[in-house]
């Protein structure tokens, strides 16, 4: 199989969304955590590569964009996709247009769009305009982010200091008018030398129509949601062969583990609805761990029967965070936390454990890493944006999901068991 389309993402919850919206066509997608060391030996339809490049500093966000396009070209692909965050989180550096503009510069590319529309999670684009619900971005929370705060709505206005060559806008008008009529704009809009074409968006089917209109772009770039109808143009235009190979699902042991370090409020609700279903949970406290250590919840865990599916989790409301972060500072607390539930997880799977449920996003991202996880085939969805993943721990192959903060229904953690359980 060589690979269609080549992702590079800047953030990995945004690569596993962006990777999950692929997969619901059907088609195997591919995850790799950060630009594999070896050259590509299997790779799937659609290659997802999760960098760590938002807040990087230009040269190396840069640097990683183009090593990870080197690897995805190696695996066959002829066309990108750069997916950042579908609220445009950057700063006037960049790191947004920079790597944008290196992209279509080892591609050879003149034109690329810009299209972080994802209507069904609210976030829209009007005469060039980014709205977070009803609200222009830079009157939404996001105007007070602590990394990349927006102060600005307007797209073409938050591109032009990132990039070199001129920047336009391909309005809705024109993408009411269908994939001709955006081709056409595109087209002329090329001929006039513009690169950067911000594209709008306010509805899915806008999404459809820029799609089959850009399938063929060297370079696409955007939220996830723009991308979501790209297998269905692949397969309908033979791009994609029927046979490409399907999302897998593997049987495996029932052993799990559930593991939760995310404290946002949807996570505190899942773990009150799991534990109120009489499941073995043990609650880690950031002040005794930093005193004693973990042997405490390595030993309660080594008790369990995992064909039940424990819990362990720190999850706590915000006034106990706030306790322990005040005695241990927030990166202390954090990465306490975040050690002890990585145990955890290695000591589950040496036990046994082939389903491992994790929430938080920092915290998925050190236990994949302490599971020695760099690959992940997506499966099944099992919330919007949270699919199973199927990859290697230790010699086995495990079933992971990580789902980051406020994602899934208040009943997630049992119904991703369930949902194993009907493949
Ligand atoms: P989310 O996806 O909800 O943002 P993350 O895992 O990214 O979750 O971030 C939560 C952070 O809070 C992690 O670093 C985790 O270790 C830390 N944490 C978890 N529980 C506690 C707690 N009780 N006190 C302080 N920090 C905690």
């Amino acid at each position: 199989m060589t690979t269609v389309l080549g992702c590079i993402a800047d953030d990995f919850t945004g690569a596993t969304d962006l990777a999950g919206l692929l997969a619901r066509s059907g088609v195997r997608v591919s995850l790799r955590i950060g630009v594999p060391s070896e050259p590509p030996t299997d790779p799937a339809a659609f290659e997802v590569i999760a960098l760590k490049s938002r807040t990087a500093p230009v040269v190396e966000a840069v640097a990683e964009s183009r090593a990870a396009l080197k690897w995805l070209q190696a695996a066959g692909a002829q066309r990108f996709f750069w997916k950042y965050c579908s609220t445009f989180d950057s700063t006037a550096e960049g790191n947004i247009g920079p790597v944008a503009e290196a992209l279509m510069q080892d591609l050879g590319t003149d034109q690329t769009i810009y299209c972080p529309a994802f209507p069904e999670n609210g976030r829209s684009i009007f005469m060039g305009n980014l709205f977070v619900g009803c609200q222009p971005l830079a009157e939404s929370p996001m105007k007070d982010h602590p990394l990349t705060p927006m102060g600005d709505s307007d797209l073409m206005r938050l591109l032009k200091p990132q990039v070199t060559k001129p920047v336009g806008l391909a309005d809705r008008l024109t993408v009411a008018r269908g994939a001709r009529a955006l081709a056409a704009e595109l087209a002329a809009l090329k001929s006039r030398g513009v690169a950067h074409v911000v594209v709008d968006a306010v509805a899915n089917s806008d999404l459809e129509v820029i799609a089959e209109a850009c399938r063929n772009m060297k370079l696409m770039t955007g939220g996830s949601a723009v991308a979501m109808p790209l297998p269905a143009c692949y397969l309908a235009d033979g791009t994609l062969s029927p046979d490409a190979p399907k999302v897998r699902t593997p049987k495996l042991g029932t052993k799990t583990i559930v593991l939760s370090g995310s404290c946002s409020a949807m996570t505190n609700k899942q773990v009150a609805d799991y534990t109120s279903r009489g499941v073995p949970a043990f609650q880690l406290d950031p002040l005794a761990l930093a005193e004693n250590g973990p042997q405490k919840a390595l030993d309660w865990l080594a008790k369990q029967d995992l064909e039940v599916a424990p819990l362990v989790y720190a999850t706590a409301n915000p006034a106990s965070v706030r306790a322990a972060q005040e005695k241990l500072g927030v990166a202390g607390a954090g990465e306490i936390v975040e050690a002890t539930l990585s145990a955890c997880a290695v000591a589950a799977r040496d036990r046994g454990a082939r389903r491992v449920i994790v929430a938080g996003g920092e915290t998925s991202g050190a236990v994949t890493k302490a599971l020695g996880v760099t690959q992940l085939d997506i499966g099944a969805e099992i919330a919007p944006g949270v699919p199973w993943t199927y990859c290697h721990s230790g010699g086995h192959e495990i079933a992971l999901t990580l789902k980051s903060g406020n994602f899934g229904s208040e009943t997630f953690f049992s119904e991703a068991q369930t949902k194993l359980e009907f493949l």
